[in-house]
């Protein structure tokens, strides 16, 4: 933006950089209304007060980098972009006690429970993560097999030791005998179904299934687990429908009393995979995704979209934002990169306040702020206070709620947020900041027009 040229010194440019600072328009405002001269020698002072305050503010932040790096001279660095990857608060919140060991940040018995069971059995941090992924694998393999819905829960509600097998009933005081109907060999629990029971080892083989190898430890479901992942999908299929049948012979053994055998149980079976696959065949109709636009906000209120752009190898990402009004017009639009973002969630987060910023720079006061981040939204809209690692973040942009008449948090899906998204993702080629007044780069006009209500 250039305002005007000193007539001493190097020509008058807005640093985009300073409207980051938040006491930034209190020192032009402080300037202009302590200031007595006509408009243009007024102006030309303001250049230079800005020129020698920007300078000023670039010195303290090198000598803050600068005195951070000596002091951080003794960790390794590995460890010192770690620590610069923390985000911290701008608007210094009180302190709070935070427990790390669940999601939500706040002490449960039952997270308790879980920290003293991995110390008692000796799991490690990076083990508990492992077995985490395992299980997540296990549930996307799981719930993507081309199954009816009521096999994959019964196998979901078998492992997790929902079913009311006989040992369970009686943890519950059922008054019944614990042993296993099928093999009338050992108590029926959970592992000994999974793992044991000599009738279903029979079954399995009846249908030319391996065994699940003998478990040895008291996670009887991470290591079932991590044996379904490692099967093939076939493999996969044909577990799941020969335990769920082999439940329904169990059943109707103890309710109605028909004798299970193996060949009938294996018969069943696989006349069921075959009656699968065939359905498989026909069903082809796919359900229709739901379209997600944009919507304009109403005559009163701005709407900015946000998005981020995020760099995992160097720990960097863009803020791609846009603002516009009820007409589907653009009032600004600008791309901000920031360094040492910790990950996506954080680069998020980030471009979530300098829209918050952004639009408390341009002077509106009623806005809805928009991304597609259900995360964040959801942090923000929260009514308890924030306890994640991004906490600073959410509460500088809590803080900033303040600068607004009225603000609001909303979620909008990727297909309505596509003007932000690919300012983001241009801001990737650009080293500094750029602003755009009542227009957006050319790569983006076509999306704004795709957005203009009809
Ligand atoms: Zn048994």
């Amino acid at each position: 933006m250039q305002l005007s040229t000193n007539r001493i010194g190097s020509p008058f440019r807005f640093e985009a950089s300073w409207l980051l600072e938040h006491e930034c328009d209190v020192v032009i405002r402080n300037f202009w209304c302590s200031t007595t001269a006509d408009l243009p020698q007024k102006l030309e002072l303001l250049g230079k007060m800005l020129q020698s305050w920007g300078s000023l503010v670039k010195k303290q932040r090198r000598k803050f980098k600068i005195d951070l790096e000596q002091r951080l001279l003794i960790v390794p660095p590995a460890l010192v972009s770690r620590i610069c990857c923390i985000p911290l608060a701008k608007s210094k919140p009180a302190d709070v006690l935070i427990w790390r060991c669940d999601n939500s940040g706040i002490y449960s018995p039952k997270s308790g429970y879980k920290l003293l069971m991995q110390e008692n059995n000796h799991i490690s941090v990076s083990d508990t993560e492992v077995q985490e992924s395992i299980l997540h694998s296990f549930y996307i393999k799981l719930w993507g097999l081309n199954l009816p819905a009521k096999c994959k829960i019964f196998f979901w509600r078998l492992l997790n030791n929902f079913l009311p097998t006989f040992v369970n009933l009686q943890y519950k005081r059922v008054q019944v005998r614990n042993t296993c109907p099928l093999c009338e060999f050992a108590a029926e629990s959970t592992d000994h179904l999974l793992f044991l029971c000599p009738f279903i080892k029979q079954v399995l083989s009846s249908v030319g299934l391996p065994h699940p190898p003998a478990n040895h430890s008291s996670f009887y479901k991470d290591a079932f687990a991590g044996w379904f992942v490692n099967s093939n999908a076939k493999q996969q299929m044909l577990l799941v429908i020969t335990y769920w049948a082999i439940w329904h012979a169990r059943n109707k053994l103890i309710y109605e009393g028909s004798l299970c055998s193996i060949p009938t149980t294996s018969t069943f079976i696989q006349a069921f995979i075959l009656e699968t696959e065939s359905l498989a065949g026909i069903s082809t109709l796919k359900p229709v995704p739901k379209k997600v636009k944009w919507f304009p906000p109403d005559s009163s209120t701005i709407k900015l979209n946000f998005d981020a752009a995020f760099n995992n190898s160097t720990n960097t990402s863009v803020s791609g934002i846009v603002a516009r009004n009820s007409q589907g017009l653009v009032l600004a639009a600008c791309t901000f990169p920031h360094s040492a973002v910790a990950d996506a969630f954080s680069a998020e987060a980030l471009a979530c306040e300098s829209a918050v910023t952004f639009a408390s720079d341009l002077g509106f006061r009623s806005v809805q702020v928009e991304g597609d981040s259900l995360s964040i939204i959801k942090k923000l809209n929260a009514a308890t206070m924030d306890r994640s690692l991004i906490s600073p973040i959410i509460s500088d942009i809590q803080t900033l709620r303040g600068s607004f008449d009225n603000i609001t948090f909303s979620f909008v899906g990727r297909q309505g947020n596509m003007v932000a998204h690919e300012l983001a993702k241009l801001g990737i080629q650009l080293s500094e900041p750029m602003y755009w007044m009542e227009e957006v780069p050319m790569q983006v006009e076509r999306l704004v027009l795709r957005d203009l209500p009809p």
